[in-house]
C-alpha cells in the first residue's frame, strides 16, 4: 500500500495538518514529495501539497489521490521542510505557506497541456493519444486513460513538456520565425518562377539563398525593409515556412546588457569582502553585517562574492526591496552575470513570473535578484544569500504567512551552510545591536568610493519662521533655493513624509509635542471624545488648551496632504512646473514610473512627493533637496519612528548630488534640536545607534524586548473591544510574569472598511508558550472568525503598528 501524507487546501485550524489518502495504482510511481495532487474533501475536491510518501497508514479505509497536478515536484525537500517551519513561527496555516513560495499562476486556477518537444516516435500509447498533433490537453490524457508512467519517462527524457496555461496562454510566448521551406539550390530554381516585376519576393527569396537559417520574422521585415504580406506571400507558394517557437518572457530583453567585469577592490572594499569570501570556502552559515554609507560600493562587494559562489558552482540569491528593483539595479547584475540571471519582480506579468520561475526550477540560472518572496527561489546548492537595504520594512511580509525574508534567508543558511549578508547604510537598530554583540559579523565601510563627499544638511528651525511672521509651510531659506536652482535649469526634489493616519498635537512656539509619559510615543488627537490617547497603552488625557512646556496657545494638530502643498508652491513660485508624486497620482500601474521619467527627462523643476520619491531617486540634475516637514515621521505613533527618520534623512542626503553637480539637502522641522535630525545631517550613525538604544532600553523596546502585536477587528466595536480585552486577559493567565500585556486600545486607523479595530501588545523577553496560546486563542473563536466576523490577526516582531 502507498499512502500519501496530503496538505489540503483548507485553511482552518481544524485541518491544518496532514491527511493520508491512497495512492491509486495508475499513479503509484509517479507520487512524490513536493508534489500538487487534487483529493476527495468531504463533498469537494480540492488541491494539496504531498509532504510524504509512506507504506502504511493508521486510519481505516483510505480515498485515493484522484489526480496529480504536477508530474515533478515543485517544492524541494528543503522547501517543504521551510514551509512547515514558517507557518509555525508565523502561526499561519502551512497550505498558506506553500503558496505563497509558488508564483502567482501556479496558485491560481489553470488548464495544463502536454507538449511534443520532439521529432522522432514517441511511444505508441502516446502517439495514439497525439494522434498527429503537436499538443494535446492535459484533460484528454486524463480522459482517455493516458498512462502516467509513461509520461513522467517522456518527461524526463525531454520528449515532451507540461506546459501550464492561464487564461490565453499567458504562460508562454511565441515568436515567430521565418525559414526556407525548400534546399537552398531548389530556391534557385524557384526564382525563376517569380515574376521579375516581384521585386521584393526576389529579394526574400535571395536572402535565403544565402542564409538558410531560420531568422526572427521581425529581423527579416528589418534586414530587407519588405512587409508580412510579401513573406505571406511567398509562405503560400510554400517557398518559405513560418516557425512559432516557445521563448520565455524576458522583461528586460530591451535593455542591452553592457557585459561588466570585476573592478579592481578598494581597500575598506577588501577588507569587506575577505572574510565574505572565506565562509563562501568554508561552507559556513556566517551572518555577514554590511555597514557602508551609500556609494560605498556595497553593490561590487555582493557582485564579486557571487563570482565566488559561482566558481564553486553554487547559486545566489539576491534580494532588493521592491522599489529599488530598477532596471539600473538589474543591470549591474545582469551585465556581471548576463544569463545566468533571473528576475524576479512584482511589476513582471503573472506569466513572466512563471517564466522566470520555471528557469531557476528548471536550474538554467545560478542568480536570482528579486523581491521578498524570492527567498523561496527554488534552488538546490545555495552558497550565498544577500540583502540589500536590510532594514527595509518590505521585507516582511504583512498578510499572512508573516515572515521575514531575514529570518527565512537565516534559516536556509544553515541548511545550505552558506553565508548571508545584510547591507545597509543604516542597519535596523536590531541588526546593528546583534553585531555588536558578535551574533552577526560586522564590516564596516565607512568611505564613498572616489572620496566623494556627502552633501551638507542645513537645517531650518521653522519655530524662527513662525516667530519672524512667515505662517507658509516653506521657509525662506527653501523657497530661495528653490528659485535659485530653477534660474539655474536645475532640478528640486521636495519631501513631504506620508501624513501620518492620526493627528498629533504640536506646539508651533517651542517644538512640544504631546507624548505618552510611559510609552513615549505621540499622543493622538481623538476629535470625538475631544482626547488625547495613546495607542500603546491606552493613556489618556482631555485635550490641551495651550502648551504644556511654554504655555503658547500656538497648539496645531498636523499633517498636511501633497496636493496642498503643491498648491500653495504654485502660488509662492507660479513660474515653477511641478510633478506630484503621492497615492492618488501613483494608483495606476506603471504611473510610478513614468512620473519618475517624465522628470528625468527634465519636464517638470521639482519633484513633490510622499516617501515613496526617496528611493527611485538619481537623477543628474537635482541638486536640492527639502523634507518639508520631518515632524510628521518624527512623532508617528510609532516607537520607531526617530529610527525610520533617521533612515529617510540620510537616504534623501544619500542621493542628492551624486552626480557631478553638487548637492544640498534642507531639512524643515520644529523640532531641529532632536538627536535623530541631528545626527542624521551630520551622517552619524554610530551616536544615533547609541542614543535610540538607550530609549529603547528604558521604554523597553526591542533589541531589549521582542513585541507580539494583536490586532482584532468586527463590524461592531463594542465586539472589538471586547474581544481584545479577553485575549489580554488570556495573555495575562498564561504568560510568565515578566511579560507585559498593554492594551487593549483602539487601533490608530480604528476603523477600516467598516470595521472596528483594537488592538494589544506584549513585550517579553522569552515565551516559549506564546504560539500555542495564540492556536489557542485562534480555537477558541473558531466559528466567529469562520463566519468571516472576526479576525484576529497576531504579528510577531511587528514592523507596522497601525
Ligand atoms: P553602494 O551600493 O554602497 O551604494 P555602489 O555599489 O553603488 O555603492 O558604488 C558607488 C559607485 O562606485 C558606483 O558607481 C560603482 O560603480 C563605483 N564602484 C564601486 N566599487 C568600485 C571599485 N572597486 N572601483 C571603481 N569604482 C567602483
Ligand atoms: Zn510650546
Ligand atoms: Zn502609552
Amino acid at each position: 500500500m502507498r499512502v500519501a501524507k496530503v496538505i489540503v487546501d483548507v485553511p482552518t485550524n481544524q485541518t491544518n495538518h496532514t491527511f493520508d489518502y491512497l495512492i491509486p495504482e495508475k499513479l503509484e510511481n509517479l507520487v512524490q514529495a513536493g508534489m500538487r495532487v487534487t483529493v476527495p474533501f468531504g463533498p469537494r475536491k480540492v488541491m494539496g501539497f504531498v509532504l510524504d510518501v509512506v507504506s502504511e497508514s493508521d486510519y481505516g479505509k483510505l480515498k485515493p489521490i484522484e489526480d496529480v497536478m504536477d508530474i515533478t515536484p515543485i517544492l524541494t525537500g528543503e522547501l517543504l521542510q521551510l514551509g512547515k517551519w514558517v507557518s509555525d513561527q508565523t502561526v499561519s496555516f502551512y497550505i498558506q505557506t506553500f503558496q505563497a513560495m509558488l508564483p502567482q499562476i501556479l496558485k491560481a486556477k489553470y488548464k495544463k497541456e502536454i507538449e511534443a518537444l520532439t521529432e522522432e516516435e514517441l511511444p505508441d500509447a502516446l502517439q495514439t493519444l497525439f494522434a498527429g498533433r503537436a499538443v494535446m490537453d492535459y484533460e484528454e490524457f486524463v480522459e482517455r486513460n493516458g498512462d502516467y508512467n509513461l509520461l513522467l519517462k517522456e518527461v524526463r527524457n525531454g520528449h515532451v513538456q507540461i506546459n501550464y496555461l492561464v487564461k490565453s496562454k499567458e504562460t508562454k510566448k511565441t515568436i515567430r520565425f521565418i525559414a526556407p521551406n525548400k534546399e537552398p539550390y531548389l530556391l534557385v530554381e524557384a526564382l525563376e518562377d517569380i515574376d521579375p516585376r516581384a521585386k521584393k519576393q526576389r529579394q526574400i527569396i535571395e536572402y535565403f539563398i544565402g542564409n538558410p537559417d531560420p531568422i526572427e520574422q521581425k529581423k527579416l521585415l528589418a534586414v530587407l525593409s519588405t512587409t508580412t504580406a510579401t513573406i505571406n506571400q511567398l509562405v503560400e507558394k510554400k517557398m518559405l515556412k513560418k516557425i512559432d517557437q516557445n521563448v520565455y518572457r524576458d522583461p528586460y530583453e530591451d535593455e542591452t546588457f553592457k557585459r561588466t567585469t570585476p573592478l579592481p577592490l578598494s581597500l575598506q572594499q577588501k577588507k569587506a569582502i575577505e572574510p565574505i569570501w572565506q565562509a563562501i570556502e568554508a561552507d559556513q552559515d556566517q551572518t555577514f553585517l554590511l555597514h557602508g554609507v551609500t556609494g560605498s560600493g556595497k553593490t561590487e562587494v555582493y557582485l564579486q562574492a557571487i563570482d565566488k559562489v559561482l566558481q564553486k558552482g553554487k547559486e545566489a540569491i539576491v534580494l532588493v526591496p521592491e522599489i529599488s528593483l530598477t532596471p539600473q539595479m538589474v543591470n549591474r547584475f545582469k551585465g556581471r552575470f548576463g544569463s545566468e540571471v533571473a528576475v524576479l519582480h512584482s511589476a513582471l506579468s503573472p506569466g513572466e513570473k512563471y517564466d522566470e520561475w520555471t528557469k531557476i526550477h528548471k536550474q538554467e540560472v545560478k542568480v536570482v535578484v528579486g523581491a521578498r518572496s524570492a527567498i523561496f527561489a527554488p534552488f538546490e546548492n545555495i552558497g550565498i544569500i544577500i540583502i540589500d537595504e536590510e532594514h527595509e520594512t518590505s521585507y516582511k511580509q504583512d498578510e499572512q504567512p508573516r515572515y521575514h525574508a531575514r529570518e527565512v534567508a537565516k534559516k536556509r543558511a544553515s541548511y545550505h551552510h552558506c553565508p548571508v549578508i545584510l547591507g545597509s547604510a543604516t542597519p535596523m537598530l536590531e541588526s546593528y545591536a546583534r553585531a555588536k554583540k558578535g551574533v552577526y559579523h560586522l564590516l564596516e565601510m565607512p568611505d564613498r568610493m572616489n572620496e566623494a563627499a556627502m552633501p551638507p544638511v542645513e537645517i531650518v528651525d521653522m519655530r524662527d519662521e513662525l516667530h519672524a511672521g512667515n505662517r507658509t509651510m516653506f521657509s525662506r531659506n527653501l523657497l530661495e533655493s528653490v528659485q535659485e536652482r530653477i534660474s539655474k535649469n536645475q532640478q528640486v526634489v521636495l519631501l513631504l513624509n506620508r501624513r501620518g493616519h492620526s493627528t498629533f498635537v504640536m506646539c508651533r512656539d517651542c517644538g512640544e509635542v504631546m507624548k505618552c509619559p510611559h510609552c513615549d510615543i505621540a499622543l493622538t488627537y481623538h476629535k470625538s471624545s475631544h482626547q488625547l490617547k495613546c495607542h500603546y497603552c491606552d493613556y489618556k488625557i482631555p485635550m490641551v488648551k495651550q502648551c504644556t512646556s511654554c504655555a503658547s496657545k500656538s497648539i496645531r494638530y498636523f499633517g498636511t496632504g501633497t496636493q496642498k502643498v503643491e498648491e500653495a508652491l504654485r502660488e509662492h513660485i507660479p513660474e515653477a512646473s511641478i510633478i506630484r508624486m503621492d497615492v492618488d497620482t501613483t494608483r495606476r500601474k506603471g504611473s510610478h514610473k513614468k512620473l519618475l521619467e517624465r522628470f528625468g527627462n527634465g519636464e517638470a523643476n521639482i519633484l513633490l512627493g510622499t516617501q515613496m520619491i526617496a528611493k527611485g531617486l538619481d537623477f543628474e540634475n537635482v541638486t536640492l533637496v527639502g523634507v518639508l516637514a520631518v515632524d510628521t515621521m518624527l512623532h508617528l505613533p510609532d516607537f520607531r519612528s526617530s529610527e525610520k527618520t533617521f533612515q529617510l534623512l540620510t537616504q534623501v542626503s544619500g542621493r542628492a548630488g551624486r552626480h557631478k553637480l553638487p548637492g544640498e539637502v534642507i531639512v524643515q522641522t520644529y523640532t531641529p534640536e532632536h538627536y535623530s535630525v541631528q545626527l542624521a545631517s551630520q551622517y552619524d550613525y554610530e551616536q544615533f545607534y547609541l542614543q535610540e538604544m538607550e530609549m529603547r532600553r528604558s521604554f523597553h523596546y526591542p533589541p531589549y524586548y521582542y513585541l507580539t502585536l494583536f490586532t482584532v477587528s468586527h463590524p461592531n466595536q463594542f465586539k472589538a473591544q471586547e474581544v481584545t480585552k479577553t485575549i489580554s486577559k488570556l495573555l495575562y493567565k498564561h504568560l510568565s510574569d515578566r511579560a507585559t500585556i498593554l492594551g487593549p486600545t483602539p487601533s490608530p486607523m480604528v476603523r477600516i472598511n467598516n470595521r472596528y479595530r483594537y488592538q494589544c501588545m506584549v513585550k517579553y523577553k522569552d515565551e516559549p508558550n506564546q504560539r500555542e496560546i495564540v492556536r489557542k486563542i485562534q480555537d477558541h473563536y473558531k466559528d466567529e472568525i469562520h463566519r468571516n466576523d472576526l479576525t484576529i490577526q497576531v504579528d510577531f516582531e511587528p514592523y507596522s503598528l497601525m
